[in-house]
This record gives structure tokens, sequence and C-alpha cells, in this order.
């Protein structure tokens, strides 16, 4: 994809977007560090008056051109369609869905186990929602949660008979109405089943990965995905999910991000706090 860093998803102006993070300004590294960060990259980037003396969360007076350097760094690195066997396996939208509620709190290795035999006894919408939940719970059981998950798939599954015909809804407001599913999982189903994007699902791959660049200061996925649809043109919002999570698992992994070898390093916010 041709992306060279214009003025895609920034509609509000500086003055304003400043007035609004103000004071809000980079939690999860610290208001101290988050200035010496915020400024450093700033006086770079020719974005900083010193005279100012201002606190400010570093996304909103990011270059578009960064966040763009740092898609194409990933694209160059991480081949999505050959990683598709990294990700939950599917074939149809009712899968993807289940799968992804099943995916919350572990692997997608793990879940790709028991899906393999959840799908092969409740092949659609309409098996699943006349299952026992006993049943149920015993082959999810290693996804963990698995009375609260159990419950949920069947939820989903009279919802989708019920309430949509035995089809999955292509429509993120519809699919919020499904029990089990949030923004995160609508996202991904919108992505995977329907070749749409509406927006970026936000794990805790892509979490700990966005923050740590200083993508965003927040710790709510809801904000933190707002942050990236406002820095990420819409053309790209359903690669980003992908790529964070193979950054996220191969070299920025939550203990010990492998900050020597990253292609990002160079651009990274947690980088220069922690080699400083
Ligand atoms: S430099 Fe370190 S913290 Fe930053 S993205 Fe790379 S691995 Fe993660």
């Amino acid at each position: 994809m041709q992306w060279n860093g214009g003025k895609q998803g920034r509609s509000e102006s500086s003055s304003s977007l400043i007035a609004k993070y103000l004071n809000g300004l980079c939690a999860n590294i610290g208001s101290a560090r988050g200035n010496r960060v915020a400024w450093s990259i700033l006086e770079r980037l020719g974005r900083f008056d010193r005279s100012s003396n201002l606190r400010y969360p570093i996304s909103v007076f990011m270059d578009s051109s960064v966040p763009c350097t740092i898609y194409h760094i990933l694209s160059d690195e991480y081949d999505l369609a050959s990683s598709r066997d990294e990700f939950l396996h599917f074939e149809t939208p009712y899968q993807i869905l289940i799968a992804t509620i099943l995916s919350a709190q572990t692997t997608d290795r793990c879940v790709n186990q028991v899906t393999r035999i959840l799908f092969s006894r409740y092949h659609d919408p309409a098996s699943l929602s006349v299952a026992s939940p006993a049943e149920v719970e015993e082959i999810i059981h290693a996804t963990g949660f698995f009375r609260t998950k159990a419950r949920n798939i069947i939820a989903a599954a009279k919802v989708l008979e019920q309430s949509f015909g035995g089809q999955v809804p292509d429509r993120i407001e519809q699919l919020l109405t499904i029990p089990g599913v949030g923004r995160k999982t609508a996202n991904i189903v919108i992505h995977h089943a329907f070749g749409r994007s509406e927006g970026i699902a936000v794990d805790t791959h892509v979490k700990r990965v966005s923050t740590r660049l200083g993508l965003s200061c927040h710790t709510d996925p809801d904000h933190i995905e707002q942050d990236l649809l406002r820095i990420f043109p819409p053309g790209v919002w359903g690669d980003i999910n992908g790529l964070f999570i193979l950054h996220g698992r191969k070299i920025c992994r939550a203990r010990k991000p492998d900050c020597s070898h990253c292609v990002l390093h160079e651009l990274c916010t947690y980088a220069e706090v922690n080699s400083s």
C-alpha cells in the first residue's frame, strides 16, 4: 500500500488536541518520564517549544510520517499472509466469532486445539444454541474461564438463531449485541469474516506495543483503539492488529522486550526511556 504519511484521520486542530490532552498524559510511563520522552521526540520533529513548559502525550503531536514508517517497517518484517496459521483457525464467520470469544485470556494455539473438537460437534449456531452447558464446558475447559465462556458462546448462538436468522451479522453495532462480544471481537470478525475494517482490534499485544511506541497514552483498549484510528489511515487498519500481535509475540514481549534487536528501536519511546 502506498502511504506517505499525509494528514489522514487528523481532523481536530492541534490546539484543541493540546487542550484536550494536556493533563492526561502518558499514565503508563509516568509524567516525569513522559515529559522527557515527549520533549526529545518533539524536538526531533521540530514541534517543541521549551518555553511553553507543557506536559503532553506523544501521539497527538506525532508527525503522521512516524506511524507510516512504523507500518511499513512492520509490513516488511512480517508476512501476514503466510502467518495465518499462527492465528485463530476458522472457515466460517460463525467459527471466527466463537473462536474469538474463546480467545480471551488465552493463546490462539490453545483455542485452536479446542475448536477442532467444538466445531466438529457443533458445526453451526443452531446446534450450539441447544448444546448442553456441561458438555461445552468440558470441551473448552483448557481455555480458562470455561463456565463463563460456555455460557457466552451458547447464548451467542441463541442470539444468532433468534435475531439474525442463524447468520453472523456484518455490522459492528449488531455484533455488539451478542453475548461475549466487545469491540475487539467485533473488529476481528468484521475483518476476517467480511474483509472490511471498521476499527482496530486491541488485544493485549496491540495494547502493549502501542503504548510502548508512544502511539497511545491510554490503558483501556477502547481509548487505545481511538488513538490508533486517528493516526493510521483506514486502508491499513486491518493489518495493524496482526502486525502488532506478531511483533508483540516475537520481539516486544511483555516481560523482556528485545529492544536491541527491534526494527522499531529508533522510533520507540520505551526504548528511549530505558536506554538512557
Ligand atoms: S524498541 Fe523495545 S519496547 Fe520498543 S517496540 Fe521494539 S521491542 Fe518493543
